[in-house]
Formats: structure tokens, C-alpha cells, sequence
């Protein structure tokens, strides 16, 4: 698989506090769940809309013609990180209650590598060690 480029959905809720700088920094330093990119691997991060998250899909959409026209992008270059505040259960927030539906979204516009998580806190993963939160994957 050659990925080329790297979209971040993060939490709309979550991101009205949030500047996404965890995520965007865990990116660039390949930390975790973003190691396995190759150099020059491209990022964007956008939220997914608001609850109940619908307005992803014109978002997807948008990208998607902007991308093949501007770099020629095609969607299996593409992996699709679902931030860990949508996926993740913790004191801060609860699992987003639509994480399905906007999974549906986002391979119903073609986009087929969707990846469950983003920035790992030290202390998230120490406490989900330790069984404190709840995982998904
Ligand atoms: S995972 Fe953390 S840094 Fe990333 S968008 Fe959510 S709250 Fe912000
Ligand atoms: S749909 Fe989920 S990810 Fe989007 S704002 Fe609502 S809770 Fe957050």
C-alpha cells in the first residue's frame, strides 16, 4: 500500500477546546500509530461536522476532488485516522455514540483505510495498561 496522505477526523465537540496540537505533533514525530508512514507522507486534520457527524461526508467529498485535481490523490493512497477523542472512552468524554455511522460515511465515499485512533498520551496508555479505560480495537 502507498499512502501518500493522512486525514486526521477530529471530534467536533472535542475540538471547540482542543487545537489538535497533540495530534498534529504525534504525526510529524511518527509517534505510535503514525509510524509506519513513509517520508513526505501529507497531513490534513478536519473535524467531522458536529453530532451527528452527517456533514463528513461533504467534507470527504471536497477533499477528494480537490486532491485528484491538485496532486492526483487516489483514495487507496489515503488513510483515514479517527481521532482518539471520537474513539476512546476516558474521564474527558465518552466514545462517540455515532463512530459507526461515520465509519459507514467514510468508506461509502471510498475511502477503505480507517484506522481507529491518534495521539496516544502517555498517561491514556498507562491507564489503559492498567485497564482504567475502556479499549475498542
Ligand atoms: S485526540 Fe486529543 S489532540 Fe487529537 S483532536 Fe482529540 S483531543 Fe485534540
Ligand atoms: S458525531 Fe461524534 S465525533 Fe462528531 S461531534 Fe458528535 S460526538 Fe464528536
Amino acid at each position: 500500500m502507498d499512502i501518500k496522505y493522512v486525514i486526521i477526523i477530529q471530534c467536533d465537540l472535542a475540538q471547540r477546546r482542543c487545537s489538535g496540537f497533540a495530534c498534529t505533533n504525534a504525526f510529524y514525530n511518527k509517534d505510535g500509530l503514525f509510524a509506519s508512514y513513509p517520508e513526505g507522507t501529507r497531513y490534513i486534520s478536519f473535524t467531522c461536522g458536529g453530532c451527528c457527524g452527517k456533514g463528513i461526508a461533504a467534507k470527504l467529498e471536497q477533499f477528494a476532488k480537490k486532491a485528484d485535481k491538485k496532486i492526483n490523490l487516489k483514495k487507496d493512497e489515503v488513510v483515514v485516522h479517527l481521532s482518539s477523542c471520537m474513539v476512546t472512552d476516558n474521564h474527558h468524554s465518552d466514545r462517540c455514540p455515532h463512530l459507526e455511522y461515520i465509519k459507514s460515511i467514510v468508506n461509502k465515499k471510498g475511502y477503505e483505510n480507517i484506522v481507529e485512533g491518534s495521539y496516544i498520551s502517555a498517561g491514556a496508555t498507562r491507564k489503559s495498561a492498567a485497564n482504567i479505560y475502556r479499549s475498542y480495537e
